[in-house]
């Protein structure tokens, strides 16, 4: 069975994240080395549920466990405080105990509500992840972080809670739609762009092939996985290591909040490391021809869309305001070679924001001046 192993060599833990197509049908033999009792909790969103949580406890029941599925409804709006003691009480009333395992059933959001739940109830339950997405089966899943949304502003509370296990079952993208789809490629472009140039090269001969091969599918999670926890492994707690997992990201969210989060994560990431990538060139030596190249693949994979009516005044105040920025200068994750990083922690303002007009005007980055990544080819 192909899997990773994700260590955290100053807190002696460790746990497997286990990849397969039909993983969720034979959960027995992964989750009977870990003696759990046979109470179980899933917690899942409404959509998915109907979807696959049906198959999932007649596997549970399948493997001797007594399983309840909670739910809640699909999207970021899920991610509330108030979902917190409702979820609780429900623990509560069938009698949930210390060592009762949950298992989160979904995207990054419902991961990120589970595993916030499991991380304080009765001071921390036994968690396990069964990401539903790509995003979340790449990159939400895998790592320990949990959150949940204030008014304020997204993830102001959260917890780190290592999850016992990573069940991903690639049959599950199956019934993803393909909006959401794009979301993940973003964060498996990233990964590849951070670490990993034999990856992108493998995407670019696949594009759209992608999803329709399912070994080929797998075997890209499988790598974009086994970045994400590499770099967890090393950094468990946003130390610089874990920073470059940033790559794309700081653009990104500034974009997406300029958009009041219309945008969807993965198009904000995409033009924010169309971004990264222009200024790579610029402060860190990085290839114009490579640097073309990783746009081209950013634009084949659809990522690349115009953008709606976007201000980059409102872009930039995002970019100010997000936390730890200095006045003149804000931090990026750029790249000296693709697949290699180094971190600017003051990139100037000014410098950011001529990027950014060219892309949000659709000036175009590249040396020619042309309009090289508006255009999408497929
Ligand atoms: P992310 O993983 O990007 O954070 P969410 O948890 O918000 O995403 O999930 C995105 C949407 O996709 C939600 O509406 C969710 O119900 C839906 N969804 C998640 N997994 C699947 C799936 N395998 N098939 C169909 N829809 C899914
Ligand atoms: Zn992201």
């Amino acid at each position: 069975m192909p899997e990773i192993r994700l260590s955290l060599p100053g807190r002696d833990l460790s746990y497997r994240l286990v990849i397969e197509a039909g993983l969720r049908h034979r959960l027995g033999p992964l989750l009977s080395p870990f003696r759990f009792p046979s109470q179980m909790v899933v917690i899942s969103d409404r959509r998915v549920a109907r979807l696959h949580g049906a198959a999932l406890l007649d596997a549970l029941a399948a493997a001797g466990f007594v399983p309840t599925l909670l739910t809640t409804p699909p999207g970021e709006r899920a991610k509330t405080w108030a979902a917190v003691p409702r979820l609780a009480k429900e623990l509560l009333a069938r009698g949930v105990h210390r060592a009762t395992p949950v298992i989160a059933l979904g995207g990054g959001v419902v991961g990120d509500l589970a595993g916030f739940l499991a991380s304080i109830f009765m001071r921390g339950l036994p968690f396990i992840q069964m990401p539903t997405t790509l995003l979340a089966m790449v990159d939400a899943a895998i790592g320990g972080k949990t959150a949940i949304n204030l008014p304020e502003g997204k993830n102001l509370l959260g917890t780190f809670h290592q999850p016992r296990l990573v069940v991903i079952d690639p049959e599950f993208l199956r019934t993803l739609p393909r909006a959401e789809r794009l979301n993940g490629l973003a964060e498996v472009l990233k990964a590849g762009f951070i670490r990993d140039r034999d990856l992108l090269t493998r995407l670019s001969g696949l594009k759209a092939r992608l999803f329709r091969d399912e070994a080929e599918l797998t075997g890209t999670i499988h790598r974009a996985a086994a970045i994400k926890a590499q770099v967890v492994s090393q950094d468990e707690r946003e130390g610089d290591l874990r920073r470059i997992l940033n790559f794309g990201h700081t653009l990104g969210h500034g974009l997406e909040q300029a958009s009041r989060f219309r945008l969807p994560h993965g198009r904000a990431v995409a033009w924010g490391m169309v971004a990264a990538l222009a200024l790579s060139e610029r402060l860190a030596g990085l290839d114009p021809a490579e640097a073309e190249w990783g746009r081209r693949l950013l634009r084949d994979f659809d990522l690349c869309r115009p953008l709606p009516d976007l201000d980059s005044n409102a872009v930039m105040t995002a970019l100010r305001l997000d936390k730890k920025r200095q006045e003149t200068g804000v931090p990026f994750v750029l790249l000296p070679r693709l697949g290699e990083t180094v971190i600017l922690d003051r990139v100037p303002l000014d410098l950011v924001a001529e990027v950014l007009k060219e892309i949000i005007g659709g000036g175009g980055l590249n040396n020619s001046g042309r309009n090289s990544f508006i255009t999408s080819t497929m």
